[in-house]
Parts: structure tokens; C-alpha cells; sequence
């Protein structure tokens, strides 16, 4: 897909400079000369510049939503717990009205869980 390849690095990062009438395309991670642009040049190598912008914001925003899906993770755990355990705390009380709505609320948290898990195991 990128037609335009660093011939020193090997990078696909590139940039387009014009030194008078001439249009030079270039290496953006060493800086060489990779070779001079014709017009049907100049616009495959705008398209794979735009590629490459668009390619790493997808990457940001993947990183982005994981981190922000963890910390949903921890969060929704961390709530099953709580109501598992307030569901015991009123089994001890005797009180098994107050035992079933603590336990559904841990069960809606569980659900959750299974939820994001799975959207997790679907992005690796
Ligand atoms: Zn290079």
C-alpha cells in the first residue's frame, strides 16, 4: 500500500519539499532524498502522506479507548465486589429481602463484566 519507501531506512514516513520547479520527496525519519516528483508522483505520495496521518490517529485513539475500557474494568469489578459482599453482610442479618437486591446488583455488574471482557478479547 505505501508505494514510497525510504530507500536508506526503510520508513514510509515521507514529506514533499519543492526546491524551485523541482518537487522533491524525502524521508521524514533521516531525512533523505528518496527521489524527484512528476504530477501523477506528487499525488500518490499526498495520498500515502494522508494514509499514514489517518493510520496513526486510529492507533491514538485505540490506545486511548483501552486505557478508558481498563479503568471501566476495574470499576465495574471492584462494584461486584462491593455488592457480593453487602449481599453476605445481610445474609448474616437475616435479612434475605435485602440479600436478593444486593446479589441482582452484583449480578447487573457481572453481566457488565462479561461484557467488557469479551469486547477485550475481541481487540488483542
Ligand atoms: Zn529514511
Amino acid at each position: 500500500m505505501n508505494k514510497f519507501i525510504c530507500k536508506r531506512c526503510g520508513s514510509s514516513n515521507i514529506h514533499i519539499q519543492e526546491n524551485g520547479t523541482q518537487i522533491g520527496l524525502y524521508c521524514s525519519d533521516c531525512g533523505a532524498w528518496i527521489k524527484w516528483l512528476g504530477k501523477d508522483d506528487r499525488r500518490l505520495a499526498e495520498l500515502q502522506i494522508q494514509n499514514n496521518k489517518d493510520k496513526n490517529k486510529v492507533l491514538e485513539s485505540n490506545v486511548d479507548n483501552n486505557d478508558f475500557i481498563d479503568k471501566l474494568l476495574d470499576y465495574v469489578t471492584k462494584s461486584e465486589e462491593d455488592y457480593y459482599e453487602l449481599a453476605f453482610k445481610e445474609m448474616d442479618k437475616g435479612n434475605m429481602q435485602g440479600n436478593l437486591v444486593m446479589q441482582a446488583q452484583a449480578t447487573a455488574f457481572q453481566r457488565v463484566r462479561y461484557y467488557i471482557q469479551h469486547l477485550l478479547d475481541n481487540n488483542k
